[in-house]
């Protein structure tokens, strides 16, 4: 069988289940199988491809009972990296990249210090560090994303300007901690809890812990703004991403705490960061 043929064949196994998205995913599959990017897949169409059909039959089948591609691959792409996921991080979404866009205009080439809360894959944390002289600091809760995290960076020749630590935002040695940022930027949970059993089934093979903001979707939120100004380097901001449906929410707690702020919007048009300048 050719190569085409393989990944002709995927794609129509597929098409029930990714739709729209059964090429794109047929062709990260046949690609993460041959072990070749997307160029040299495209020159071999026409060649015949070694048989690994028992490797494709079982990521096909992985994909087809509802798990996320990026589980199956190990991987994925953001802000032009390669990124290492595991099930025990959220998978970086492309909506997330105008959070590193903004973050990146915001500290231009100063030789800055960057706090990245609720890192997961590191994905935020490690763009950064990759388009700017920032170093960064970044925490989660859960060591198991962590992991992934620092391997991502080793992997991506960043870890001499990261580090990373296992913090509960919510505990006193946090609260406490006296350390100062130039920028601390986060992409929180923030679906509310009760909207969380409605998503796709593959959004539910995420780690709930990386999803759930609490009853109203605005946990972290509100915690941030209580704890984070006092952690600015002055001239400092905050950069968050929030939900599409959260900017009149954002608003009323931000003007509550008296804290100067903008909203901008991700490449679909929606409402997806805020940035603050206290
Ligand atoms: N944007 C993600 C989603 O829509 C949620 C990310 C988050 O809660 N921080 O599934």
């Amino acid at each position: 069988m050719t190569y085409f043929q393989v990944k002709k064949n995927i794609k129509d196994a597929l098409l029930p289940i990714s739709g729209e998205f059964a090429d794109y995913e047929a062709e990260k599959i046949v690609c993460h199988v041959f072990g070749v990017d997307k160029r040299t897949l495209t020159l071999r169409y026409g060649e015949e491809a070694p048989d690994v059909s028992e490797e494709i039959q079982i990521a096909v089948a992985r994909r087809q009972n509802g798990e996320p591609l990026a589980y199956i691959l190990g991987k994925t792409d953001f802000f032009g990296l390669e990124i290492s996921v595991s099930p025990a991080c959220l998978i970086p979404r492309a909506d997330t990249e105008v959070i590193v866009e903004k973050a990146i205009e915001f500290l231009g080439q100063k030789e800055a210090k960057v706090l990245d809360i609720c890192t997961g894959s590191g994905c935020i944390a490690l763009a950064v560090a990759a388009n700017s002289n920032a170093s960064v600091h970044a925490l989660d809760i859960s060591e198991e994303a962590l992991k992934t995290a620092e391997s991502n960076a080793e992997r991506l020749s960043l870890s001499g300007r990261m580090t990373f630590e296992k913090c509960d935002i919510f505990s006193e040695k946090f609260t406490s901690d006296e350390k100062k940022y130039d920028l601390i930027v986060s992409n929180p949970p923030y679906i509310p809890t009760g909207d969380i059993s409605a998503l796709s089934r593959e959004v539910c093979r995420e780690p709930y812990g990386a999803l759930d903001g609490g009853a109203d979707g605005l946990i972290f939120y509100k915690r941030f703004i209580s704890t984070l100004p006092q952690k600015l380097l002055p001239g400092g901001a905050i950069i968050f991403e929030i939900g599409y449906d959260q900017r009149s929410a954002l608003h009323a707690i931000c003007e509550n705490a008296a804290l100067e702020h903008e909203f901008f919007r991700d490449y679909g048009g929606n409402t997806r960061g805020i940035v603050i300048k206290p």
